[in-house]
């Protein structure tokens, strides 16, 4: 089982089924497109929250950083005048200091996530998308930010003039990524950020390609006209697209084979999905507590037509 994974709403679907299937069943390949260098540290924030999340130690009220972590470092550097884009608590700047060291001595991304998973002793598959180094930048009427400024810090708030990902032209997806894709039948696309976490991740050569050989269910991260959370949506129209759940079909059509979208939606027409060739199905995807995030991951492994039992 593969789950293509930005930083919120594919994480808490793993959680749900990290709750009926064993964690070293489980590959999940990690969006690499809002990594971001920050006071010298290496900082891949979805492959950090799937760590913690494996690891249990993600604070879930948040889905990301560490729970519980403290911001000394954090705090001292503001107070020297240092203000960082991203909020590192200490334990989470350890982990990423640890990466930094790797990286800076030799190793790829995805070497350096494997000696994390391992220090961590999780037993899943966590493989970032890439080892080229991709950012999503995005263009405002003051000029381009680090999508990590325009979220974090900008809140969001500015206009969006375009965004792209910075260095996709000469990337390509790493092998291990390419070695899990081979042995796996079934792939889930999370319903995570259709731009910013599973484009980057579709962007790279030969990945649409390796999906149409694949069993593929999708789920969708908007909800009528809306996104669930976070700036999927405002992103989606800045690229001229409905943002609407048939708009993320729309991206996908061309590799998936069942679309999940949300029993609340009531702007999407189901014959128009299946008008493209993919089955529409309708269940309740709003992962509000852990039974909510196991349900949803049961419907998908039934729709797999998988045997599961629930390990908890
Ligand atoms: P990021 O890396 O933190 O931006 O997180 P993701 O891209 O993984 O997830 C963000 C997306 O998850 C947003 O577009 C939300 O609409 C979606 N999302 C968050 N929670 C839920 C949920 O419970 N259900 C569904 N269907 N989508 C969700």
């Amino acid at each position: 089982m593969i789950i293509l994974s930005g930083g919120t709403g594919s994480p808490k679907l793993i959680d749900g089924l990290r709750q009926l299937i064993p964690d070293k069943e489980i590959t999940v390949i990690v969006n690499t497109g809002e990594d971001i260098w920050s006071s010298e540290v290496f900082v891949s924030p979805d492959v950090d929250t799937v760590l913690y999340l494996f690891a249990g130690i993600l604070d879930k009220t948040k889905w990301w950083s560490i729970v519980g972590d403290t911001y000394n470092t954090y705090n001292q550097m503001k107070e020297l005048g240092q203000n960082e884009i991203l909020m590192l608590g200490d334990r989470d700047r350890a982990v990423n200091l640890v990466r930094t060291h790797l990286m800076k001595n030799g190793q790829t991304l995805t070497e350096a996530t494997a000696a994390l998973v391992k220090g961590f002793e999780i037993q899943a598959n966590i493989i970032p998308m890439s080892d080229d180094f991709i950012t999503s930048v995005i263009e405002t009427p003051a000029g381009k930010i680090h999508f990590q400024e325009f979220w974090v810090s900008q809140k969001g708030e500015p206009e969006i003039l375009s965004f792209e990902y910075e260095g996709i032209e000469n990337a390509k997806l790493s092998p291990a990524v390419i070695e899990a894709l081979s042995r796996e039948e079934h792939v889930i696309i999370g319903p995570s950020n259709p731009m910013t976490s599973i484009g980057p991740i579709l962007a790279l050569p030969e990945m649409k390609e390796i999906l149409k050989t694949k069993k593929v269910i999708a789920i969708s991260p908007i909800i009528g006209n809306a996104a669930v959370s976070g700036p999927a949506g405002k992103l989606m129209a800045a690229k001229g697209l409905e943002v609407s759940s048939k708009g993320v079909a729309e991206l996908y059509k061309d590799f998936i084979d069942i679309f999940v979208y949300d029993i609340r939606d009531d702007v999407i027409d189901p014959a128009e999905i299946e008008a493209m060739g993919i089955q529409a199905v309708a269940l309740d995807t709003m992962m509000t507590d852990e039974e909510k995030r196991a349900d949803l991951a049961k419907e998908i492994l039934k729709l797999f037509e998988m045997d599961f039992e629930t390990v908890l």
